[in-house]
């Protein structure tokens, strides 16, 4: 249903019986609109309604507003799909009007689309998941350690093509790790993106250290280089350089590694890759989480491909992985007997899990092609609506499109937004949107931050003005149509709202 198409379903109480049946006819939804002159909603009219005027013999040519009065069930522009679908059941309807503060209808949520709920990005496996995870209980290797967590670190170590991996109970497990590695001590500072998810930076605060963050730049959506270049400059001058960079590669995309790790090495300073969002990503021909010291991808259930939850960390440095290993088991010493001389953690990944992630492994090139797909598709179909910016992906870059972004310029971007993501909540449509940045978040406060440029806060920008669309390797063609239709339905919405402000 476009904007046309709503306002078709639009007619004034002294629309005659005979024309409401005809338009009833037209649109063919059951349901036609009565407004007042003032565009408030009268009544709604449904199919049952003119079969009982009918039965009573009404007139053809009397006019709606003849018919006995009836106050229509409407919901606000704040009401989530699960709501509307409980009042829908309540009164046994299958349509309910939007309305709104004003008490005119902008929009009309139907059943039917209550029940086909469309995630942001959903599991999706693959043919062979089933048998590993299969074998794991046919050989009785239900245990956190186990030939699938061997084979799943050798198969993703030599897909993405690194030195060595050790399977982890999350990524957010791998960054904490990470960080030990990389010597992080309470009191220390670390550098990390500030548009990113809040795994990224927790373990920071695990580690007692101080996180300062840093804005992206709008070419990547990733760590911007000059603002990088101004932190180091400032740590320098503070006498505070940090133990490590957690650069985080975003929305399947890598960061600028060409520009960002020189200024590290010229500081000695080592990189933390956080590719959780980029596994199977590419830069300049090399896979996404080759370019740290130290790299973490993410299986939870949203990622490209998931294990239901885990993560992994990697590195070209052996002993490096083997110490990460131990910490993830206890830091048990090599003894007979238990025994422990530092602090550990129970961060392995179970066999179980790691056989789903075999499995899933086998797909990922074919789920990073359909992601692409989605995004593709989306962009052709909306090529139209020149206000939507879509992430870009430079020359030399290779995304997986994990999830599909855009972004709304113009000082009402943020209005637009949510009234954007409101309409697609109401009819049971997942959108989100992007990251809200870490220097943004009450969990960090007073966290020292470095903008792309002065007074140019790209990553609250980016915060303010995008969605990210349902992008999962599994959205058929005939749930995107419905995404697209949608969205440009609220898009219309949106620009007509604000034209009225
Ligand atoms: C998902 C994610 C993490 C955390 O991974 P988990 O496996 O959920 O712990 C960290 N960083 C980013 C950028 C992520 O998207």
């Amino acid at each position: 249903m476009n904007s046309n198409d709503f306002r078709a379903l639009c007619v004034q109480p002294d629309c005659t019986l005979h024309d409401a049946l005809q338009r009833m006819d037209q649109t063919a939804r059951g349901i036609l609109l009565v407004l007042w002159e003032d565009g408030r909603l009268a009544r709604t009219l449904t199919d049952g309604d003119l079969r009982r005027a009918r039965l009573q013999q009404l007139g053809d040519e009397l006019t709606v507003a003849a018919l006995p009065e009836q106050a229509a069930l409407t919901v606000g522009e704040d009401v989530a799909a699960p709501a509307v679908l409980a009042l829908m059941d309540a009164h046994q309807i299958d349509h309910v009007p939007v309305v709104d503060g004003a008490g005119r209808p902008v929009d009309l949520v139907l059943r039917r689309e209550l029940s086909q709920r469309i995630w942001l990005s959903s599991p999706h496996l693959g043919d062979e998941e089933a048998a590993f995870v299969e074998n794991a209980f046919q050989t009785n290797w239900i245990a956190p350690l186990g030939p699938h967590v061997d084979g799943f670190e050798r198969e993703l170590a030599a897909h993405v093509g690194v030195g060595h991996a050790a399977a982890l109970s999350s990524g957010t497990a791998a960054i904490h790790l990470g960080l030990l590695l990389l010597g992080v001590q309470p009191g220390d500072t670390v550098f990390c993106s500030s548009l990113t998810f809040v795994g990224s930076c927790n373990p920071i605060l695990y580690c007692g250290a101080r996180p300062v963050f840093i804005d992206s730049e709008p070419e990547t959506w990733n760590m911007s280089p000059v603002a990088l270049e101004r932190a180091f400059d400032w740590a320098r001058r503070e006498n505070r350089l940090p133990r490590c960079v957690i650069v985080v590669n975003l929305y399947g995309q890598s960061a600028d590694m060409d520009a960002l790790a020189p200024i590290c090495e010229n500081y000695g300073v080592p990189i933390l890759e956080d590719a959780a969002e980029s596994l199977g990503a590419r830069y300049k021909g090399r896979s996404s989480g080759t370019f740290g010291r130290l790299a973490v991808y993410s299986f939870n259930g949203n990622k490209i491909i998931t294990t239901s939850g885990g993560g992994m960390l990697v590195a070209d440095d052996p002993d490096l992985v083997v110490r990460a290993r131990k910490l993830a088991t206890q830091a048990r010493e090599p003894a007979r007997h238990y025994e422990h001389v530092e602090v550990g953690f129970n961060y392995r990944m179970s066999n179980v899990l790691a056989g789903i992630g075999r499995g899933q492994l086998r797909v990922l090139e074919q789920r990073v092609a359909q992601r692409r797909q989605v995004f593709d598709r989306y962009r052709a179909a909306l090529a139209d609506q020149a206000q939507l910016q879509w992430m870009p992906e430079p020359p030399g870059y290779h995304s997986t499109r994990w999830l599909t972004c855009f972004t709304l310029d113009g000082p009402e971007a943020a209005l637009k937004c949510d009234l954007i993501m409101k309409f697609l909540e109401r009819h049971a449509i997942e959108a989100r949107p992007v990251w809200k940045p870490m220097h943004l978040q009450p969990l960090f406060d007073g966290a020292p931050y470095f903008a792309h440029r002065v007074s140019v806060d790209v990553s609250a920008r980016l915060f303010e003005s995008g969605i990210c669309l349902p992008s999962g390797s599994n959205l058929t063609p005939q749930q995107q149509y419905r995404v697209i239709q949608l969205l440009r339905r609220a898009l219309a919405m949106a620009e007509d709202r604000h034209a009225l402000a």
